[in-house]
């Protein structure tokens, strides 16, 4: 199907980005989700902002002082490849490199996938084990960040409130470890359900994607253990999505496993 007409912005300054989103019109960074949502029609924007010829959104990812940056137009492809975050932070580059194929890791974008906020998107439940924070314009172009924890809000919601997410920052903890599990139906799809574990010297974090309307912490078993994840996965504390491919106690047992099996790869007992 052809999207519902709608207008095309190209600014090339973030003032006047703002400005169009300040009258209703949304960010297109890749387009990976947001066009063949709007093909399907299941969203009609009447205006898009193209992110891709301001000059103030960079395609950079540095380190600094153990502090990683990420900007808004960088792909997944050039997270997957960035060959310090593959030493320092490989959980990252492999929730990268597992999204879709080819041709959509070189289009879609990190800030993209996280503003998709669906609730398995790759590098969402990543970076939110990875204790991340959107950095985040208002209209007045001032900045602020929002921790990932209390970005996302409800299915495909987000805490940014007609702002522009300009990047993300996250830690990069001396001698951290983690993993980033997923399964899927078949390689390119979305994963039914995704893990991410990493420890540190600020402690444990756990994401899961697919068993509620937003990736979630489980926040039990980072602070009791594996021994908490039955409790923590009680089918009555979630609200996985049940589909064609299974049901909300399968996915529940999907993230169990997977669970079990990124705390044994980061070693940690399960
Ligand atoms: C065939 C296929 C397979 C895929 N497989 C996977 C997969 O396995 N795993 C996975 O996680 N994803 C998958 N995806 C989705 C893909 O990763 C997208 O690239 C990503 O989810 C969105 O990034 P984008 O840059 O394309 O964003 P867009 O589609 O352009 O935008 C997505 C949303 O974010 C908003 N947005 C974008 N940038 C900003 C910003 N800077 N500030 C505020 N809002 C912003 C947009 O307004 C829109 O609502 C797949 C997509 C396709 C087409």
């Amino acid at each position: 199907m052809r999207p519902a007409p709608f207008a095309l912005h190209r600014p090339a300054t973030l003032a006047d980005a703002l400005a169009a989103i300040a009258a209703g019109a949304l960010p297109l960074a890749g387009g990976q989700s947001l066009l063949p949502a709007m093909r399907l029609r299941d969203t009609e924007p009447e205006a898009l902002v193209d992110l891709s010829g301001i000059d103030a959104l960079d395609a950079d990812i540095r380190i600094v002082d153990d502090r990683v940056h990420i900007g808004a137009r960088v792909t997944h492809a050039a997270l997957a490849a960035d060959t310090a975050l593959q030493a320092g932070l490989p959980w990252l580059t492999d929730a990268a490199a597992q999204i879709g194929d080819v041709q959509v890791r070189n289009l879609g974008t990190v800030l993209g996938n996280v503003c998709w906020a669906d609730p398995r998107a790759n590098l969402a439940v990543a970076l939110l084990a990875s204790d991340a924070a959107v950095i985040a314009a208002g209209a007045d172009e001032t900045h602020s960040a929002i921790p990932l924890d209390a970005f996302f809000t409800g299915f495909r919601r987000h805490a940014l409130d007609g702002r522009l997410a300009v990047a993300l920052e996250l830690p990069r903890a001396p001698g951290a470890r983690g993993c980033y599990l997923e399964f899927s139906r078949q390689r390119q799809d979305l994963a039914l359900v995704n893990v991410c574990a990493v420890t540190d010297a600020n402690g444990l974090r756990i994401a899961v994607g697919g068993i509620d309307p937003t990736p979630v912490r489980l926040h039990a078993v980072e602070r009791d253990g594996a021994g908490a994840l039955e409790t923590a996965l009680a089918p009555a504390r979630h609200r996985p999505i049940a589909d064609q491919h299974g049901d909300a106690a399968y996915k529940l047992h999907l993230a169990d496993v997977l669970v079990r099996r990124a705390l044994t790869a980061i070693g940690i007992a399960a």
